[in-house]
């Protein structure tokens, strides 16, 4: 919410639109200049290289052999293409729930025709593997067609232990589909969908792959490709079987490819092999969210700010949610975005305005956190909210540690 209150241009809102947001995230300069190339030949040529690099690209992201769909949409269309190609009028699925997303996602199955039920899970820790194995060893019949969670709840700013999830699936003797959303982790945390048993993994564009919205990523395991055949939700535009067995390169989207996005998710994923592979750039996103977390820990103080995951294991290294307490959350926010330029990211659903986020997803470095950090230090110090100390030294300090590591490597 805006205060009406505070000047619509402060006199230090003047350099770049600074954001940190869990998504759209920052967009590196390479990756928009890609999408400025002008239209090519659908049929061959460039384009047809660039597709097949990115569905060679993109598996391995992902951890998996498996096959990619590419789907023009944002992540709610990749939830859609996932449940319509695995899924029939009338299956049951169990959704666990974790903070936020989860439960869209399955408002989302319930509307296509699937029947919903939502393992209850909480706002302050990750979801529990013992519950899941519970009760999925009370559906003797396996009525229970598929289990759908999220890796990373952008609203709570939970990390699940998806290996563990899997563990519970299998402890149950359950032979349910198991439907992993990483819209907000692929590209910033560890994912092994294959060695995890994942059987649909959904993922878009705008988040930790640093390309702006409009692609949906969906992976299939060969488990989930055998569901689909008997699938009965499935559709025309979404229909995994003309995309996989596409005649010509028109028709591995469906009908005319997203040309400029797919030239910005090559560069992307030029810039990821830059940085030395995935595992380098997941290390990368593990450093920064450890200077958060100091800047958060020293802010810290009764009453005032403090961590909405308790278990600093559970916390995800993409975005970071941050209760308030007695600040009003939006006004810190206002302060940042109207009068220094920082666009910080709200706090949604049951967190609205008691808390705010922090996205340190994809085109990261430590000059753009510690200007994130510091700006919002000042805002706090402008409202004269209460704080432990300061975030900026504590998280200069996490910085100063993995460089001497680096320096002794
Ligand atoms: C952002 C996000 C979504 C929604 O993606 P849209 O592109 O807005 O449809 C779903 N799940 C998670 C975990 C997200 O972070």
């Amino acid at each position: 919410m805006t205060n009406p209150e505070l000047p619509a241009n402060g006199l230090l809102a003047f350099g770049r639109d600074n954001m940190a947001i869990p998504g759209p995230s920052v967009i590196p300069e390479r990756v928009l200049a890609a999408m400025a190339k002008p239209m090519t030949d659908i049929y061959a040529g460039e384009l047809v290289d660039v597709s097949a690099r990115v569905f060679t690209a993109l598996p391995a992201i992902a951890g998996t052999e498996g096959p990619v769909f590419v789907v023009m949409s944002n992540g709610h269309g990749a939830w859609q293409m996932a449940i319509n190609n695995t899924l029939s009028r009338g299956d049951e699925v169990l959704v666990l729930e974790s903070g936020r997303f989860a439960v869209i996602w399955g408002h989302m199955a319930a509307r296509s025709g699937v029947k919903v039920e939502v393992l209850p899970g909480t706002d302050r820790h990750p979801i529990d593997p013992t519950a899941v194995a519970e009760r999925l060893a009370a559906d003797t019949g396996h009525r229970i067609k598929a289990v759908l969670c999220v890796q990373t709840d952008t609203a709570s700013g939970v990390i699940n232990d998806i290996a563990a999830v899997r563990q519970a699936i299998d402890s149950a003797g359950h032979p349910a589909l198991f439907m992993v959303d990483c819209i907000a982790s692929l590209g910033c945390e560890p994912f092994h969908m294959d060695a995890w048993g994942v059987d649909v993994t959904v993922a878009a564009s705008q988040k930790g792959l640093m390309v702006p919205p409009g692609l949906g990523f969906v992976w299939a395991s060969e488990r989930a490709l055998e569901a689909h055949a008997s699938a009965d939700l499935c559709d025309g535009y979404f229909d995994w079987d003309r995309r996989l067995n596409a005649r010509f390169h028109y028709e591995l989207y469906a009908g005319t490819p997203p040309v400029s996005h797919l030239h910005a998710m090559s560069e992307a994923l030029d810039m990821l092999e830059e940085q030395g592979g995935i595992e380098r750039v997941w290390e990368r996103h593990r450093v920064l969210a450890s200077a958060v977390w100091a800047a958060i820990e020293a802010w810290s103080t009764p009453g005032g700010i403090e961590f909405n995951i308790i278990d600093p294991a559970h916390r995800s290294a993409a975005v970071t949610t941050v209760l308030t307490g007695s600040i009003p959350a939006d006004e810190m926010r206002s302060i940042c975005r109207y009068q220094a330029g920082l666009t910080v990211g709200v706090g949604i659903g049951d967190f609205a305005d008691r808390a705010f986020r922090i996205g340190h997803m994809g085109y990261v470095d430590p000059p753009g956190l510690m200007g994130t950090l510091a700006t919002i230090e000042s805002a706090l110090h402008a409202m004269k909210a209460p704080i432990g100390g300061s975030g900026v030294a504590a998280a200069s300090e996490a910085i100063g540690r993995h460089l001497a590591s680096e320096l002794d490597r």
